[in-house]
């Protein structure tokens, strides 16, 4: 049986005349860039977040940049990172004009360790930008506490967590500014680059939208230069469209995720996915880890299973941030995790069939 890592095809066969359609009556308008689509989507958005704003951008990564400018963040200014991202996260801040300050991962959640934050804030710590690695939120209950204490914005890269809940409240309720990444492999894909910042200050809001589209306050009149990362009409339609089956497509996430866990949960030598209390867990990814890495992905390789690894290099051991100095033994978490995390086939659709084979593949390679 071969068993693809994501299958964006299986999931755009069960939606494609809707998106057939709402793609036509974008072009039928030249409704191109931002336009009705385009807001009609982020108001769905920010209704599905209880978000009092959304402003689509052009992806999740300007997304950071931009709110963090839209912040007034930027040179002179630290913005705390989890060791263990995609490199995105910690891009965006330097891209800001921002310096990173990594901080290492919990090691059971694999999210942002609240009890190692403390350490790292100086005089001139602006923000604490927590990750919801995977799919499952951070501790954005202890950050925000911490957050609160010291002054600092609380930020959220929602990039991997659409839909993802605490004790059953967005994620919205608990930070200052969340961005999200609709990039065509995250949970809510657009069908192409795609992002979005929400928040609840109407100030802010204003100037994250100025920021993204050249600084402009009327057309030709520009009150700050900005950037061109605006949403697309089609990728407002078609994420609108997508949006109304979201829940039911996590669901079927979080159903894939418990038969793993029974499947897998009992072989010596695997680690299943911990959810921390009150954590709607929505599994963008679902990642093992062993320390017969390399091994056991190159067997499944040979039985048909494609497998990824988030990620191979934690930040402050990328080559990139050479400069910061940074050694691995200060992110003892992270560094050993590197070389031991899996990231198994996850996605809505899924069979409970390919589910079972690929646990069988793995409770053979660890044998009896
Ligand atoms: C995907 C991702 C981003 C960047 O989003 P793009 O839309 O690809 O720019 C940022 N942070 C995290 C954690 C991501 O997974």
């Amino acid at each position: 049986m071969n068993v693809p890592f994501v299958d964006l095809t299986a999931q755009y066969q069960s939606i494609r005349p809707e998106i057939t359609l709402a793609i036509q009556k974008v072009i039928d308008e030249n409704a191109y860039i931002k336009g009705r689509f385009a807001k009609e989507f982020e108001e769905k958005f920010a209704e599905f977040l209880s978000a009092r704003h959304c402003i689509g951008v052009g992806n999740g990564t300007d997304a950071i940049t931009i709110a963090l400018k839209a912040l007034g963040i930027g040179p002179g200014d630290e913005v705390i990172v989890p060791a263990n991202s995609f490199v995105a996260s910690s891009e965006a801040v330097s891209n800001a004009g921002a310096s990173v300050v990594f901080v290492d991962v919990d090691p059971d959640y694999y999210t942002m360790d609240p009890r190692l934050v403390e350490a790292k804030i100086t005089t001139k710590t602006k923000a604490i930008m927590p990750v919801h690695l995977y799919g499952q939120p951070a501790d954005l209950k202890s950050l925000r506490q911490i957050a609160d204490k010291h002054g600092l914005i609380l930020f959220q890269d929602s990039a991997q967590a659409h839909g993802a809940t605490i004790d059953g409240e967005p994620i919205a309720e608990f930070g200052d500014v969340l961005t999200f990444s609709f990039y065509p492999g995250k949970n809510l894909g657009a069908y192409g680059d795609a992002g979005a910042v929400l928040c609840n200050d109407e100030n802010l809001a204003k100037r994250v939208n100025m920021l993204s589209n050249h600084g402009r306050v009327d057309k030709y009149d520009h009150e700050f230069e900005g950037f061109n990362s605006r949403m697309d009409g089609i990728q407002g339609a078609v994420l609108t469209v997508k949006l109304k089956y979201l829940d039911q497509w996590t669901e079927s996430r979080i159903r894939n995720a418990a038969l793993y866990d029974q499947l897998l949960g009992n072989i010596e030598g695997v680690e299943i996915p911990r959810v921390q209390k009150g954590m709607r867990h929505v599994y963008h990814l679902y990642v093992i880890r062993t320390s017969e890495r390399a091994r056991l992905q190159q067997f499944l390789k040979e039985n048909g299973v494609a497998t990824g690894i988030h990620y191979p290099i934690a930040l402050p051991n990328l080559t990139a941030y050479n400069h910061l100095n940074c050694r691995a033994e200060d992110y003892p978490v992270s560094s050993k995790y590197q070389d031991e995390v899996l990231s198994l086939p996850m996605y809505a659709e899924l069979t409970e069939e390919m589910i079972e084979y690929v646990s069988e593949c793995i409770r053979k390679f660890f044998g009896p």
